[in-house]
Order: C-alpha cells, then structure tokens, then sequence
C-alpha cells in the first residue's frame, strides 16, 4: 500500500504467509471478516485502492490457491456458526468458515454423516465446495459438489445472490476455486447412517489386477474405500496393494451413549494431532536423517506390511469394527506430513486417470515413481465418480495420491518426476486436483480443464476487473486481467 492511502478498516491487517508445505512466501492484506457487512466493506476497501482479493478458509491446500502476494486475503475462519439444521431433510445450513469436523460433531450423534469429507477434517466447508474435495466414498456419493444444496455468493460489486443447483453459476463456483466471488454460507445435504461405527475389511491384492478386480467388487458392496499401494513393488508385482473397505454397521445405542462415545472419538483425534506435532518438533531432525535411508526402508517396511496383512487375511482376522472418525480422519492427525519431515521441498500430488485406462496409467506413474531417486513415501488409490463443475478433478476413474519425502539433494530430480506424473496423467485423459498442485502450467492446465473458457466467460461478465484472484490462479493463467486470453478460442469452438 502507498503512503498516504486511507487505513484499510481495522479486521484488515498486513500479515505474512505461507503454503502448508512452506515452500511458498507471501505478504498479504488479511481481512478477517465476522459479518456480511464486513466481507462487503473489505470487498470495496480492495476495489476503491485498485487491489485483488482471494478468500481463504483454513489454509489446508496445500499449494498457492488460497493464497494472493501483495494484494488481499479474505480469512472467513471467524464466519464459522451453524444457521440452521434441519433433522428431518437431514440439511444443515452453515457459515463459510465452519470446518467439517464441526459439522460431525454437531451431527453425527444425530446418526447423520457428510459425506465427501477429505481426511483434513479441518477444512473449512468453502474450502471445500471451491476445490470440490473428496472422500474415501468418492465412487458412491461422489465430490463435494454433490453434497452442496444451495450458497449464498457474494460478487465483485457486493450484492449476494442465492446460488442452487439449478443456478446457472452453480457449475462455476463449485470447484472454481474463489474466482466467481466469496461464499458466505451453504447449505450442505447429509446422509443419514445406521450408527457411528463402520467395519473395516483388509484385502491384499498381489498386482495392479488383483487390486482392480477386488475394487469392483467393493465398490458393489462397501460404502466407502481407501487403497493403500507399495509404490516400491515393481515387475509382475506392480501395484501390490492393501484395499480398505468400510461398511456401516448398525449398534444399538442410546443418542447420549453415541454423544459420549464420539466425543471420546474427537478428543482421541485432538490428542492424536497434538502428539505427532509434539513428536515431529522434538524427533524432527532424526526423522529428517531418516531420509538417507528412505529407499531401502519403505521397501521393507511395505514388504513387511503387506505380509501382515496377508497374514492377517489368511487367518480370518483382517477385519475390525471402529468409528468412521477414526477411518475417516485419523490418517491426516498420524502420518507424518511432508513438509515436517522435509521441509519445504516435500510434495504431495493426486491424479485422476479414466476407468478405462487405469490399468496402464497405474503401471506407468509407479514406473515413473520407481525410477525417481526417492518414491513416494505413501500412495494412495481411491474411487471416483464425475460431477458437473467446469472445473473439475473427479471423473469414472481412480485417482492415485502420491507424497513425496525427497531429500534435499533430489529436490530437482524429483521435481521432474512429478512433471513427468503430470504429463503422463494429461496423455491418458486425467486430471490434478489443485488443491495439491504448485507446479502445474499454463499449458498443462488449459489440456487438464477445457471448460476453463466458461468459467473465464462467467467471470469476465461479473468480475470485469479481475477483483477476485489467487497466486494459482496467475500460474495457471487464469487470471484475465494479467494473462492476455485474447488468442484463447471462444466457447463451443
Ligand atoms: C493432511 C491433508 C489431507 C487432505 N486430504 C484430502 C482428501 O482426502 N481429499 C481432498 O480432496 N483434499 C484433501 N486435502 C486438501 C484439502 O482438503 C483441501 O485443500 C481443502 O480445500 C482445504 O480447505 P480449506 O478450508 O483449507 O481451503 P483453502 O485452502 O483455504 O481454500 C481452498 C480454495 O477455496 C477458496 N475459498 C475458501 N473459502 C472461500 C470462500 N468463503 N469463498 C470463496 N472461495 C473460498 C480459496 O480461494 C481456494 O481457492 C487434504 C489436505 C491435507 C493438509
């Protein structure tokens, strides 16, 4: 800002920032709105002093899209209250920045669930609907985008409008990570459930065959999954694998036992955050030490699991009843995050690929993975099914989430290898979820979403002035303002 422009209003404040895995700086103007009134104030603030704005919820990407360097940052953590709940439609109605697992906490004793949860229980529900995230039940209920009933939107010049699914803006905010304008509350549909537990089965699948054969079979008779694949395990062992698949059981307990029984299950997810930060802050440096050995250590710790679980299975006892919460979250309180083990050069990337090809996308990204200097430390699958956003990462297919640990040293080489991730995902008709990209360009993005150029059209007719951006945004050369999209082809041509 100049000197001598006016103070912005007094909950707007210049704070740095960074990206979850840390590799990204910013300085930012915050606005930590609590009210209506207030997003609109900051929203004219930005507009009267030439400035951009990008709303963030809980930081949880783990890239640039909530992010907007030297301009403004819209934070609606404090816009965070449920307006309505309503048992019998079993639809709640929440402020932008309420997160999902205070959502759970306020429904699930009510034998209700949200479906399309990611593990990051702490994403806010705008976080969500904006980069339309998904859950272990992706194939069966599909992303966020089907959970979505309505929102209230706030455009570039104030005004809000009510935004449902047969609004013609639906298809463009849903996904459309912030550019249409800042979403103030939603109205979610839940889904209701025979009780809080679900009862996990371990199947091990020896190849990349054996793990699609048995996931059309749970997709038939599960409720959600989640595989686990050893991304070490190559030649006719390719895509040795673990699947994870929960179905919702029924027990009969009273409304206050299941109270006391999840409150149990919340507080046992705190301690497990609390106790792998504690953890990584006192071990850090060990854990990173640990990194020289990575290669020879995954391989063998996965050999060894998959063993187990063989094992297990052999003997009858590769099933367990638990809370959903805890197969649902506990994955992302527990398994240590890149970034804390590696610092800023960690990465974590997911990939959809078509059903129809995903036998020789699987064998090609853990081709590429294996000839990378460090793996990825853990690979998962999932199931999806597609949705209507203009941009969007589901589709009928699987999608594989990849979390590199590199060392310093292999930054670059595995850098490539994620480019060259990319590009094989790109060939084979697949899509990157951008919740978990910093890398992709321009070109790349233009391949990966054609429908970019409606979404664009939406926005040139209602934010002419390119108020609401982000530092992705930019990147991926969407931002119509300072990308020149004159050469871009009209729609439908
Ligand atoms: C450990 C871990 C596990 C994860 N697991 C999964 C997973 O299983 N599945 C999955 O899909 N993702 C997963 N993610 C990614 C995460 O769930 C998403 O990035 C989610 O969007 C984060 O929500 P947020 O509130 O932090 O959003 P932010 O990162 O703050 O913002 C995301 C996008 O939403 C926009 N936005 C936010 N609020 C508003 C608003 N009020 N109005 C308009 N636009 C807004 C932002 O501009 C940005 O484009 C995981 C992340 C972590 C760290």
């Amino acid at each position: 800002m100049q000197s001598g422009t006016p103070a912005p209003p007094s909950f707007m404040k210049w704070k740095e920032l960074s990206s979850l895995v840390g590799s990204i700086r910013t300085r930012s103007l915050v606005a930590r709105p609590t009210s209506i009134d207030q997003c609109r104030e900051a929203l004219v603030y930005c507009r009267q002093h030439g400035m951009t704005i990008c709303a963030r919820g809980a930081g949880r990407g783990y890239g640039d899209l909530a992010l907007n360097d030297g301009q403004a940052l819209m934070d609606m953590r404090a816009m965070n209250r449920i307006l309505d709940f309503n048992e019998d439609a079993a639809q709640i109605t929440v402020e932008a920045g309420i997160r999902l697992i205070d959502i759970y906490q306020a429904v699930h004793h009510h034998l209700l669930v949200l479906p399309a949860s990611p593990t990051e229980s702490h994403s806010s529900v705008a976080g969500a609907i904006c980069a339309n995230v998904n859950g272990k039940d992706a194939w069966r209920h599909g992303s966020f985008a089907h959970q979505v009933v309505s929102m209230t939107l706030m455009l570039a010049d104030g005004e809000t409008l009510k935004v449902d699914r047969s609004h013609e803006l639906f298809n463009a905010v849903v996904g459309g990570i912030g550019l249409i304008g800042i979403i103030v509350d939603a109205t979610l549909q839940l889904r209701p459930i025979p009780s809080p537990f679900v009862e996990i089965e371990r199947i091990p699948a020896a190849d990349v065959d054996a793990m699609l054969a048995t996931m059309a079979r749970v997709e038939q008779s599960h409720d959600a999954a989640v595989v686990w694949v050893d991304a070490y395990a190559s030649g006719r062992r390719t895509g040795r694998s673990v699947i994870h698949a929960a179905r919702w059981i029924k027990r009969h307990n009273t409304q206050s036992q299941r109270r006391a029984i999840l409150e149990a299950g919340y507080r046992r997810l705190e301690n497990h955050r609390r106790f792998g930060l504690a953890l990584h802050e006192k071990f850090g440096p060990i854990l990173s030490l640990s990194l020289n050995f990575q290669r020879p250590m995954m391989a063998a710790f996965n050999r060894l699991y998959y063993a187990g679980c063989r094992l297990l299975a052999s003997t009858g006892r590769s099933s367990n009843s638990e809370l959903f919460l805890r197969f649902g979250f506990e994955a992302s309180f527990t398994v240590p995050p890149a970034h804390l083990v590696c610092g800023s050069h960690g990465y974590t990337v997911q990939l959809t690929f078509p059903r129809s090809s995903a036998r020789e996308a699987i064998v090609e990204l853990m081709r590429i993975c294996q000839s990378s200097p460090c793996p990825p430390v853990t690979t998962i699958l999932r199931a999806h099914k597609p949705d209507d956003s203009l941009i969007s990462f589901s589709e009928d297919g699987y999608s594989l989430n990849f979390e590199f640990h590199p060392k310093k040293r292999h930054e670059t080489a595995s850098r490539k290898a994620v480019d060259q991730l990319i590009e094989a995902t790109i060939r084979r008709g697949g899509k990157i979820h951008l919740a978990k990209d910093q890398v992709l360009r321009p070109e790349q993005f233009y391949r990966v979403f054609p429908r970019y150029r409606e979404l664009l059209a939406i926005k040139r007719r209602l934010d002419p002035e390119g108020l609401f951006t982000s530092d992705l945004a930019r990147r991926v050369g969407i931002d119509p303002v300072l990308n020149d999209l004159s050469g871009m082809p009209e729609i439908g041509s």
